[in-house]
């Protein structure tokens, strides 16, 4: 069975993130999509409330799984059984620190591949800061987040935006 691990931050899951994973979910019998940490990045939802939000906008797809990790990614896949690690690239600015993941990823597990996938054109400009940036504006976030979360984006947002004015 040919297993692929989708990584990422997902914080929020975007449009973009979610044509990734289903073009990903043509090309393997599995994908799983797997909420890792950053630690560069502080987020606005906890890895419990991404994988939630995850799985509701992923529900129809019958061979993807949700799941979070705090492992490096290349033990994570061992582990998973997965030979391949799927990454969208939006654009150039991308590349240099997807090409050393791969390589880095591929020296700590050789049987771990990086596949790219070009992101859909409708999507390259597209990025959960974005999103955050947007929500933050009151935008309408409709073509951007899937459906299923979109309030979910909103109340976050606007309840930040309370506590600073608070403190
Ligand atoms: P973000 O940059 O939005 O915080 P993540 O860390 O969650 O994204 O990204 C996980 C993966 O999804 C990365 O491989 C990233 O390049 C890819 N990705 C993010 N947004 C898009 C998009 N709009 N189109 C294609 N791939 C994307």
């Amino acid at each position: 069975m040919s297993i692929a691990i989708y990584p990422g931050s997902f914080d929020p899951v975007t449009l973009g993130h979610l044509n990734i994973i289903k073009r990903a979910s043509c090309c393997f019998d599995k994908v799983i999509v797997c909420v890792m940490i950053n630690a560069s990045k502080r987020g606005l939802f906890t890895p419990e409330e991404r994988v939630d939000m995850l799985r509701r906008a992923t529900e129809r797809f019958d061979n993807v799984e949700v799941d979070f990790s705090d492992e490096l990614l290349a033990s994570y896949a061992k582990r998973r059984g997965a030979h391949v690690v799927v990454k969208g690239l939006r654009a150039v600015s991308d590349f240099e620190q997807e090409f050393q993941m791969a390589v880095t990823n591929r020296k700590l597990n050789p049987d771990l591949e990086t596949m790219f996938l070009a992101s859909s054109e409708k999507y390259t400009y597209l990025s959960s800061t974005v999103v955050k940036e947007l929500a933050r504006y009151g935008a309408d976030l409709t073509d951007f987040v899937p459906r299923e979360i979109i309030d979910e984006v909103n109340t976050r947002i606007q309840q930040k935006m309370q506590e600073r004015k608070g403190n």
